[in-house]
């Protein structure tokens, strides 16, 4: 059986100061035995939100990580340094970067193997645009951005791999995925891993889906065969709406 996963990507949001104080109402929430909670916050907070989390069960992600270890590469964050800070995933290919960074699949495929190569477990984020969507090419684009950017990782390697089917139209834009729509892609990546990596192992393999979650519309979405959990934007902003996430 796999755990279900709740991350929230903070984004570039918040203060310090709401930065704690948000890590730890979210480190006082009842969790749910079978769920892992994961917060991908800015560098910059990193340690002040490991250091509000401890002794609870939330883990801290980074929302990035560079494709080289170390180097003249000035502003940039290593995986080697996320790794000395004890950060245990990193999200790599947020729609966000992939546009606004121009992040391709192949520098997508070095950022994972550098994060892995760190010990650092990959939030691995893949998506349509509404144009694909509509011209009904969703499935055959995210199994080139899967096979591009993710399936040269070894078996071994995968298991430290969560992937997150972000539609693209879905994100920040209230237009969450019907729940047939998002069972309907993750069950279509849960068989594109068993076919490069047999069926064992994409069952055990995490598939979270991301766009507009909310508390109203999570647990029908979580409740779906293959969604094993959310990759939350803006409600995990919210204190009370990423606790109901939690629980759902
Ligand atoms: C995201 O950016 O990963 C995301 C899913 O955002 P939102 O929940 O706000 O749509």
């Amino acid at each position: 059986m796999r755990n279900k996963i709740a991350a929230g990507n903070w984004k570039m949001h918040n203060t310090l100061a709401e930065s704690i104080s948000l890590a730890k109402q979210i480190a006082l929430v009842k969790i749910p035995e079978d769920t892992k909670v994961i917060l991908g916050v800015p560098y910059v907070f990193i340690r002040d939100v490991q250091d509000a989390v401890r002794g609870s069960q939330v883990l801290v992600a980074a929302q990035n990580c560079h494709e080289k270890l170390t180097g003249a590469f000035t502003g940039e964050v290593s995986a080697s340094m996320l790794s000395s800070m004890g950060v245990e995933y990193v999200i790599l290919g947020h729609s966000e970067r992939r546009e606004y960074y121009a992040e391709s699949d192949a520098l997508l495929a070095e950022k994972t193997n550098i994060a892995l190569s760190q010990g650092i477990k990959v939030i691995f984020c893949c998506g349509e645009s509404l144009p694909v969507r509509e011209s009904s090419q969703h499935v055959a684009f995210v199994k080139k951005q899967l096979e591009n950017g993710l399936f040269h990782v070894s078996a071994d390697q995968m298991d430290k791999i969560i992937i997150a089917y972000e539609p693209i139209w879905a994100i920040g834009t209230g237009v969450t995925a019907s729940k047939e729509q998002a069972q309907e892609m993750h069950q279509e990546i849960r068989t594109m891993l068993a076919q490069k990596y047999g069926q064992s192992l994409a069952d055990k393999t995490a598939i979270l889906y991301g766009g507009s979650v909310k508390p109203d519309n999570a647990k029908e979405l979580f409740a779906q065969p293959d969604v094993d959990g959310g990759l939350v934007g803006g409600a995990s902003l919210k204190a009370a709406d990423f606790t109901a996430i939690i629980q759902a």
